[in-house]
C-alpha cells in the first residue's frame, strides 16, 4: 500500500486563553468567581487550586455533588497550562510536534462573546486576525486551514465569514457553528451563510456533543426556549445548563438539511439538502455506548422512509425517566441519528475526536469504515486538541487509533476522508 503525502487532523483549536470569556466558569459551580479567566492568567494559587482538584481522587470525590464542574475540570487544567501562551502559533506549534512533519491541520476558531459569560482579553477580530497571520507564514501555509467561526448574533455574520474564506493571502478553509453557545443551527440568520457555503462547496464543522461549553445565561427565563421551535415539543429541561442538549440534538440538523421541514420555518427557505456539513464528535461516546449495549434500536428503524422521519423525532427524542405509572422511554441515540443522516444526505460527515477517547467504541468504528455503505467515506479523524486532551495523550490517542484500524482504514479518515472534506 502506497503510504500517503500526508495526513490530516480535521478537528483541533489553537486559540489561546486571551480568547476564553472572562466568566467562562460561571454557572459551573458555586465557587466560578473564583475562577475568572483573568486570575488564572495571573495568580498562581488559582492555577494551583485548578492542578489540586484535577488529581484523580479529588475528582472522584466531587463529581456528583457538581457533575459539570468536574466534568470541565480538564479544560481549565489546560487553560492554565497553558496560561502563559499569548500566541495561537505556539499552540499550532505544540500540537505540530506530535505528528509526521507535513500534517495538515484544521483550527476551529471560537467566537465565545456570545455565551453570557462576559468578554475575553482579546476579542473575535483580534483572534481571526491572528491566526490569519499564520497561515500566511509559509512554513504554515499547508500545513494549517482555519475555520471561521459564525455566530447568527454577531452582526455581519455572512460578510465577515466570506471575507476570511475569500482573502487571497491567508484564505480560511471552512467554517464552524456551535450551536451549544445559545441558537439552533437552523437560526435563519445563518440563512446567507449556509447560502454562500452552498454554493461554494465549502465545509461547515458544528458540534455534535453533550458538553460543558454552553451558553451560561438562564434561558429559563424566556417561556420559548422550553418549546423546540419546530418540533414545538415542550422540552423536558428546567435548568440552563440541560438546553445544550436541546441546541445540540443532532435531529435540528434533519431540521436544517429537509427542505420540507424548513420551509414551514423560515420566511426565505432554501435547499440545503447538498451542504456539506460535519457533525463535530459524532454524537459523543456514551450515544456510541448506548447504540452498542441497547437492544431496544432495532436496525430496521435505519432508512427510515422521508415521510415518517419527523414522526419518529415527534414520539420521542429525549430520554423519558421512568415514574410511578409508567416504565420510561428510552430515544434513539445520536449516534444512529446521525448514521441516518449520513445514508440519507450526500455531504454529511462526522468525525471522531473526543469520542475515540473512549477506547470501547473502536470495534464499532472499524465495522463503519469496512462498510460498503457510504458511510465509511464520510468519517473524519480528529482529536480536538488542546481544549479536552488530556496533556500527552494526543499521541498516544492517534497511534492507538491507527493502529487498532491498520493502515488501510487509517488512511481512509485521516487522509482520503480529510481530502474530500476539505476540498483538496
Ligand atoms: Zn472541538
Amino acid at each position: 500500500m502506497e503510504k500517503p503525502p500526508y495526513y490530516v487532523n480535521s478537528h483541533a483549536h489553537c486559540f489561546t486563553i486571551n480568547h476564553v470569556p472572562d466568566n467562562f466558569t460561571k454557572t459551573l459551580t458555586w465557587f466560578s468567581w473564583l475562577l475568572r479567566i483573568k486570575w488564572i492568567k495571573r495568580k498562581k494559587i488559582i492555577r494551583w487550586l485548578i492542578v489540586t482538584l484535577n488529581k484523580k481522587w479529588i475528582l472522584a470525590l466531587i463529581s456528583r455533588a457538581l457533575p459539570a464542574f468536574t466534568r470541565s475540570l480538564p479544560r481549565l487544567m489546560n487553560f492554565a497550562e497553558n496560561f502563559d501562551v499569548d500566541a495561537q502559533k505556539k499552540m499550532i506549534q505544540g500540537l505540530q510536534a506530535f505528528y509526521p512533519d507535513k500534517t495538515k491541520l484544521v483550527f476551529l476558531t471560537m467566537d465565545m462573546e456570545f455565551m453570557a459569560a462576559g468578554k475575553p482579553l482579546k476579542n473575535f477580530h483580534h483572534q481571526l486576525d491572528e491566526l490569519a497571520e499564520c497561515k500566511r507564514d509559509p512554513a504554515l501555509k499547508d500545513i494549517i486551514y482555519p475555520f471561521v467561526f459564525a455566530d447568527p448574533r454577531r452582526d455581519k455574520i455572512t460578510e465577515i465569514v466570506r471575507a476570511r474564506l475569500e482573502d487571497q493571502q491567508a484564505p480560511f478553509a471552512g467554517i464552524k457553528i456551535y450551536p451549544a453557545l445559545g441558537y439552533y443551527p437552523f437560526d435563519e440568520r445563518l440563512r446567507d451563510t449556509y447560502q454562500y457555503a452552498l454554493d461554494h462547496n465549502t465545509p461547515v464543522l458544528t458540534h455534535c456533543i453533550k458538553g460543558v461549553v454552553y451558553y451560561r445565561g438562564k434561558k429559563t427565563d424566556h417561556t420559548d426556549y422550553m418549546v423546540h421551535p419546530i418540533t414545538k415539543k415542550t422540552l423536558p429541561f428546567r435548568r440552563p445548563v440541560d438546553f445544550t442538549a436541546s441546541f445540540t440534538h443532532p435531529y435540528n440538523y434533519e431540521c436544517l438539511l429537509n427542505y420540507n421541514i424548513l420551509k414551514n420555518y423560515w420566511k426565505e427557505p432554501i435547499d440545503l439538502k447538498n451542504l456539506k456539513i460535519c457533525l463535530g464528535h459524532f454524537g459523543g461516546e456514551d450515544e456510541w455506548l448506548k447504540y452498542m449495549q441497547d437492544a431496544w434500536l432495532l436496525d430496521r428503524d435505519f432508512n427510515i422512509p422521508e415521510a415518517e422521519c419527523l414522526e419518529l423525532f415527534k414520539n420521542e427524542w429525549y430520554d423519558k425517566p421512568p415514574t410511578r405509572k409508567s416504565k420510561g422511554l428510552k430515544a434513539y441515540s445520536w449516534f444512529s441519528v446521525i448514521r441516518e443522516m449520513i445514508r440519507k444526505y450526500d455531504n454529511v460527515y462526522a468525525d471522531i475526536s473526543y469520542t475515540l477517547c473512549e477506547p470501547r467504541i473502536l470495534p464499532l468504528l472499524k465495522a463503519l469504515l469496512e462498510s460498503p455503505d457510504r458511510i465509511s467515506k464520510r468519517i473524519l479523524f480528529g482529536t480536538d486538541y488542546f481544549v479536552v486532551s488530556k496533556a500527552g495523550a494526543e499521541r498516544e490517542m492517534s497511534l492507538y487509533v491507527r493502529g487498532y484500524l491498520g493502515d488501510r482504514l487509517w488512511n481512509k479518515i485521516a487522509y482520503e476522508n480529510p481530502n474530500e472534506f476539505l476540498n483538496l
